[in-house]
């Protein structure tokens, strides 16, 4: 028989779980110990019995055979709720390419206690600001047939113990929240738990405060915002048993419940969903996969789900339900109409608002009604190039032109680099250097001249910085006291605003030009998420689309709210293209201060991945990252499509192998991003 090792965490909850110990695994023991099985180990000096967790089996002695210690024993029973996590944590690595180390630190909480009750966590988040007490009492609702047939399939699965999981694609407004809550109900009085998945807790404190409504103290909350200690509070309460629902951001995902029974995906097409960090994982496939482990039910909802999820309900792996009509009363889906600029230019009108536009917010501030103008801020930031010379002002550490704040001052948005306005152009002298794209700050500026007496209230990053930030703004705006509300995109999602009858997207269309295959596929959800905040109340709405190029699929599909007709034509693009769903695609990038070398290298990995998988693999690249350069290092990246998911996962695997013993490596850095 093999020689075993087991890697073994002591304290998981503890700030160092980097500090990983290795056992030999006694031959008797070797069918029983599993990565997430709970041992017992000589420890220390004294060699004292500590109890620790199986991270990691292998046949590799990590160093001198002589020195490694026996495990003592199996302690039985021990499939906690932090072994089911460890198990997660380790098919994250495996998945996605990160060490064990990383995937430990984002599944497993970390410990840091400090005292905070759970009240204020969420009551200091959503600030007593507005509205709290009408939330407490808002009147019973009784779902309408749309909902009743979802919540009837839902709790006949769910007993059955058939976990399918389900897809709701529901327009905004049906009453998708309505849903889950009466879902949950139906969990909870089975004595299980539930994970509830928001994309960004910030943006969508209004469903917070619904759910608080509802279930009171039996929901704990995770969030950006918490302290490494409140995390920590909010996690223990969930596997004390003192909470039954976490509702939060992707980390919720890794609450140590007992019996978990639903996972909810709110908005499941958002961006929010993907880690940026190692391991970079996407929530959808974490919680499908996390439910599966624990028995429990996985439910999506969203008005325009992603294409991967679309596509994976047509073909049967996922249960699809529609919701096709607006839920509240009187409420109708906002009319949308799609204003060509090219036409408003060609007619003298050099304004950032067309006329339609200008005339609809005339009409709607001397009714009194409210307005949201938003830019998509992909790449529109507003950047200064010189009119004579024709060059834009980069950092010179990232490729990227520098943003201009305040009309003062020029800053990077990769790394911060900062300099005053110049008065002339550094490349040619010339003194006429000029502001290109509109910042939001602008239109701030250009709607105050143009809608005199308007009041207008401005959300980004810049009004957003400071803590509670988005919460005072929406607050105000809800509570009427801004007649225009300006903002990037993150004005439009999710939020429910009754008083608003008309949506401007002022450039709708920017992000369709963004180096990515998801960009059209972006742009139609945003579209459709802004059209579905106008006419929430009893009022009809109406979105406008400013877009220089009307034609597009994305652009025609969003105007008419038709996600069939831009699903086909997206799908049809990928099939073209062998782009994710149709063919899964792993990114591959390197980055290093030593611009030949990292080319070299990658050139190394297409090279020896092409030798080896070749005749089953499409490669593309390496090409210059989107922006090549940030902060001094240089970014490439190498794209592989494969039908075969696992395929991608060897590879992966045998590009981590040779990376780890080549000592050129190690001035470099890798990372994989599967889509
Ligand atoms: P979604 O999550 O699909 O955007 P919500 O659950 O937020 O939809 O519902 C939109 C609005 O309709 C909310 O104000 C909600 O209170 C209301 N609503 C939902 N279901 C019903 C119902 N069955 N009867 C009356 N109003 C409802
Ligand atoms: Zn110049
Ligand atoms: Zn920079």
């Amino acid at each position: 028989m093999t020689v075993k090792y087991a890697s073994v965490i002591i304290d998981i909850s503890h700030e160092s779980v980097d500090r990983i110990f290795q056992y030999r695994i006694p031959e008797d023991l070797q069918e029983e110990v599993k990565i997430g099985s709970q041992v017992c180990v000589p420890f220390g000096s004294g060699n004292r019995r500590r109890k620790g967790y199986v991270v990691e089996i292998t046949e590799k002695a990590a160093f001198d055979e002589a020195r490694i210690k026996e495990v003592a024993g199996l302690v039985k029973g021990s499939v906690t709720a932090d072994s089911r996590l460890l198990k997660l944590a380790w098919w994250m690595k495996e998945r996605y390419g990160s060490t064990m180390h990383q995937a430990l630190k984002t599944a497993l909480p970390v410990k840091r206690r400090v005292k905070a009750r759970n009240q204020q966590v969420v009551k200091s988040m959503i600030g007593d600001l507005w509205s709290w007490k009408e939330a407490e009492k808002k009147p019973d609702i009784f779902l309408n047939e749309q909902q009743q047939q979802v919540v009837d399939a839902f709790c006949r699965d769910y007993d059955k113990g058939e976990r399918t999981p389900y897809l709701i694609h529901g327009i905004t407004g049906s009453g998708k929240t309505e849903v889950y809550m009466t879902m949950i109900d139906h969990v909870l009085s089975s004595g299980c738990q539930v994970i509830v998945l928001i994309p960004e807790i910030a943006l969508t404190f209004q469903t917070v405060m619904r759910f608080y409504a509802r279930f009171g103290e039996r929901i704990c909350v995770m969030h950006s915002r918490l302290s490494d200690g409140e995390r920590y509070d909010q996690f223990d309460r969930a596997r004390r048993g003192e909470a039954q629902i976490m509702i939060g951001a992707r980390s919720a995902l890794f609450t140590p419940f007992e019996r978990l029974g639903l996972i909810v995906m709110d908005e499941e097409h958002e961006g929010a969903y993907r880690s940026e960090g190692a391991p970079r994982y996407h929530a959808r496939e974490v919680a499908e996969h996390l439910a599966r482990m624990e028995g429990a039910h996985f439910v999506m909802g969203s008005a325009t789900p992603s294409v991967e999820a679309y596509s994976k309900a047509e073909a049967g792996l996922y249960r699809l339900f529609s919701l096709k009509l607006r839920a509240g009363k009187g409420s109708a889906l906002a009319s949308t109409e799609i204003v060509d600029m090219r036409g408003e230019l060609r007619e003298g009108n050099k304004s950032i608002f067309s006329r339609r536009l200008q005339e609809l917010i005339k009409d709607r501030l001397e009714k009194k009604e409210q307005v949201m103008l938003f830019i998509n801020r992909r790449g529109y930031s507003s950047f200064v190039s010189c009119r004579s010379c024709g060059k834009a002002i980069k950092c010179p550490h990232c490729d990227v032109s520098l943003t201009l704040h305040n009309n003062r001052r020029l800053t990077c948005h990769y790394c911060g680099y900062t300099i005053p306005l110049p008065g002339t152009c550094p490349f040619c002298g010339s003194e006429y250097l000029a502001g290109f794209g509109v910042g939001t700050q602008k239109i701030e500026e250009m709607a105050k001249q143009m809608f005199a007496g308007a009041r207008v209230l401005r959300m980004d990053l810049d009004t957003t910085s400071r803590k509670g930030g988005h919460e005072a703004i929406l607050a105000a705006f809800a509570k009427g006291e801004a007649d225009i509300l300006i903002g990037t995109q993150m004005i439009v999602k999710g939020h429910d605003f009754p008083g608003v009858t008309l949506v401007g997207g002022l450039a709708a269309d920017v992000s369709l030009y963004a180096p990515d295959y998801r960009c059209a596929e972006r742009t139609f959800q945003l579209l459709v998420q802004a059209a579905g905040r106008a006419g929430r109340g009893m009022r009809p709405g109406t979105a406008v689309i400013q877009t220089y190029i009307p034609e597009h699929y994305g652009i025609q599909a969003a105007a008419a709210q038709d996600y069939q007709a831009f699903y086909r034509q997206e799908m049809g693009y990928r099939r073209l293209m062998h782009y994710p769903p149709v063919n899964h695609m792993l990114g591959l990038q390197v980055s290093g201060r030593d611009e030949e070398l990292t080319s070299h290298m990658i050139d190394l990995i297409r090279d020896s991945v092409v030798r080896h998988f070749g005749a089953c693999l499409e490669v593309i690249g390496p090409v210059p990252a989107p922006v090549y350069k940030v902060n001094d290092i240089y970014r490439k990246i190498l794209y592989m499509k494969q039908e075969n998911y696992d395929i991608l996962i060897r590879i992966r695997k045998y590009i981590q192998d040779r990376w780890d013993e080549t000592e050129d490596c190690k001035k470099l850095a890798v990372q994989y991003d599967f889509g």
